[in-house]
């Protein structure tokens, strides 16, 4: 899968003063994965909601061509493959749950990796990367994302 950068508007939420949209920007870069977003940005640099890891993304409205199930699938992409390369856990303590803040300086029962000792890369899935890659672009332009 070769490298893109993609901006999109799953939906809008609502704030006191109307709807307003959210947007994500997906980078795929040899092998790296990495998605922020940003709920309802303005013309300053700042937002109505949260920035970056807003995952998982709360909606009130989708935008064309997203639906609970789409939502759904990239809520998991993201968490499951966000930062790929920057993993403290081997694939076992991955399996067995573990993260760098419940078993800190622990070795893995199967190969002996201390975790957090070094930086794991996982792969993104080639089906992922299709399914980013073949989300709905943005139709509107954010001021920033
Ligand atoms: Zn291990």
């Amino acid at each position: 899968m070769k490298n893109f950068t993609k901006i999109i508007n799953p939906g809008k939420v609502q704030y006191s003063n109307g709807k307003f949209p959210t947007f994500c920007k997906i980078e795929y870069k040899d092998g790296k994965l990495s998605i922020t977003g940003v709920e309802a940005p303005d013309i300053h640099g700042n937002c109505k909601g949260s920035c970056g890891q807003i995952n998982p993304i709360k909606l009130d409205v989708f935008s064309d061509g997203w639906d609970e199930e789409v939502l759904t699938v990239f809520s998991i992409i993201w968490d499951k493959y966000h930062l790929n390369e920057l993993h403290a856990e081997c694939e076992h303590q991955a399996i067995l749950g573990w993260t760098y803040d419940t078993h800190v300086g622990k070795n893995c029962p199967i190969c002996g990796y201390i975790i957090g000792s070094e930086w794991k890369s996982i792969i993104v899935p080639e089906w992922a990367v299709e399914y980013l890659y073949n989300l709905p672009d943005t139709k509107i332009t954010p001021t920033w994302v």
